[in-house]
C-alpha cells in the first residue's frame, strides 16, 4: 500500500537530531515559555521574513488570537464582518464565530481554489472588518489584488497560513503578505510538529504584544492581568523538534515541487482536471478533480493507493452552522464534490509517484 502520509518515515529522517533536541529539553527542567520557544519564534519570523512571530498552542488559536487582538486594540467589534472563502477548511471560519464575528463567504476561483478576488467587493458592507485570504493546499493567493481592496475599504488583511509554510507571493513569503497570519504546525501539515502547535507572525509590534499575553492569561507580566485571556502557549518539547525540522523545511519543499511537477506534467486523463498554479505552491496538498470521484478511490484503493478527500463536506453544509445549510455555494459545492488529494509527502519514491501516475492514467 502507498499510504498518502506516513508520519512515521518522515520524522525518521530526523530521528537523532529529534532525540538530541528532547534530550536537551527535558534536562533543561524548563518547559513552557523558555529559551526553545523563544529561538524558535525568531527563527520562523524570519523565514517568513516578519518582524514577530508568537508561538500559540495551535493553529486555530493562531488566526482566533489574531482577532480577538484586534478586538482588545479596539479595531474590530462584536457582530462586525469578515470575508472568508467559502471552501476553507473550517478552522478558519470558527475563529471568526468564536470571537462573535459574523463570516461572510466569498466563492473560490474553481481553477486555483483560491478566494476569488472579483468576488469580494460586492461583499464588503459598513460592518466589514477583515479579509481572511486561505492559501489553500499550499498555494499563496492573489495577494496584490485582495491588499488592494482592503486599503481601499480600511480593512485588515488575516492570511490563514496553516497549509503554507515558505510559499512565496512575488518576493515574500506568506506570513509577511498581510496584516498578521496564522500558522499551525499539526503534525500533518508542511511543518508539523509531534503534537499540536502554531504561530502567529506579524509587522505590528502593538498587535504582536497584544496575542502575546493574550495566550498567557492576559498578561505581560506575571500576576497582573490586563485582558481576560486564554492559555495558549507553544511548549519547549514541541518548539525544540519545530526548529530541528524547519531547518529542513526548504528541502522538503523541493521534494514536494519536484512530485508535483512529475503529476503534472505526466497525468493525462480527459476524466480528470489537475490544479491549475498561478502563483507559488509548496504543494501541502496536490488536489485533482473528477465527477468520477467516488469511482476513482476505489480504484485507486483496489491498487493499493490511498487517497483522501479535502473536504468532504462545505462549511455552509456543516450541522455546526445551520443558518447556511440551505443556501447555495455552487463552487464551493462542487469542488467539494470532485476534489481528491493524491500523496504528495516528501518521503514519496520515484517508483511510487511513477505507479501513482501509470494507474491513475489507466482509469477510465
Ligand atoms: C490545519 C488548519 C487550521 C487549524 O490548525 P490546527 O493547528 O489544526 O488548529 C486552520 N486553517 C487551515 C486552512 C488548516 O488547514
Amino acid at each position: 500500500m502507498i499510504p498518502f502520509l506516513d508520519l512515521k518515515v518522515i520524522n525518521a529522517q530526523y530521528r537523532e537530531e529529534l532525540i538530541e533536541a528532547c534530550t536537551k529539553v527535558i534536562d533543561s527542567g524548563w518547559y513552557i515559555q523558555g529559551n526553545e520557544c523563544k529561538a524558535f519564534e525568531e527563527e520562523f519570523a524570519k523565514f517568513c521574513g516578519a518582524k514577530y512571530a508568537i508561538g500559540v498552542a495551535n493553529g486555530l488559536d493562531a488566526l482566533t488570537l489574531i482577532i480577538r487582538a484586534y478586538k482588545e486594540m479596539g479595531i474590530i467589534q462584536d457582530c462586525d464582518e469578515v470575508i472568508v472563502p467559502s471552501n476553507t477548511y473550517i478552522a478558519s471560519i470558527l475563529s471568526i464565530s468564536e470571537n462573535n464575528l459574523v463570516p461572510v463567504l466569498v466563492e473560490p476561483n474553481i481553477n486555483t481554489y483560491l478566494l476569488d478576488p472579483s468576488k469580494i467587493e460586492e461583499k464588503i458592507t459598513s460592518k466589514t472588518k477583515a479579509i481572511m485570504p486561505v492559501h489553500l493546499y499550499g498555494q499563496t493567493c492573489e495577494m496584490d489584488e485582495i491588499n488592494t481592496i482592503a486599503k481601499r475599504h480600511n480593512l485588515k488583511v488575516i492570511e490563514d497560513s496553516a497549509q503554507s509554510h515558505g510559499a512565496y507571493y512575488q518576493d515574500k513569503r506568506c506570513g509577511n503578505l498581510g496584516d498578521a497570519s496564522g500558522f499551525s504546525f499539526y503534525p500533518g501539515k508542511n511543518l508539523g510538529a509531534l503534537g499540536d502547535g502554531g504561530t502567529v507572525t506579524t509587522n505590528d509590534e502593538e498587535l504582536a504584544k497584544t496575542i502575546k499575553a493574550l495566550g498567557n492569561y492576559g498578561s505581560h507580566k506575571k500576576y497582573e492581568n490586563i485582558y481576560r485571556g486564554i492559555n495558549s502557549r507553544l511548549d519547549e518539547m514541541q518548539a525544540a523538534m519545530l526548529r530541528v525540522k524547519l531547518r529542513y523545511l526548504d528541502k522538503e519543499t523541493v521534494k514536494r515541487k519536484e512530485t508535483a511537477n512529475y503529476y503534472l506534467e505526466n497525468i493525462q486523463n480527459e476524466n480528470i482536471v489537475l490544479p491549475t498554479i498561478t502563483t507559488d505552491s509548496v504543494w501541502h496538498l496536490f488536489v485533482i478533480r473528477t465527477s468520477q470521484r467516488e469511482e476513482l478511490q476505489k480504484y485507486l484503493l483496489d491498487n493499493s493507493i490511498q487517497t483522501l478527500i479535502h473536504y468532504p463536506l462545505p462549511p455552509n453544509k456543516q450541522k455546526a452552522y445551520k443558518e447556511w445549510n440551505n443556501k447555495n455555494y455552487e463552487i464551493s459545492e462542487k469542488l467539494h464534490s470532485e476534489v481528491l488529494s493524491l500523496p504528495i509527502s516528501a518521503t514519496q519514491t520515484l517508483e511510487e509517484i511513477k505507479k501513482i501516475v501509470r494507474v491513475i492514467n489507466e482509469f477510465r
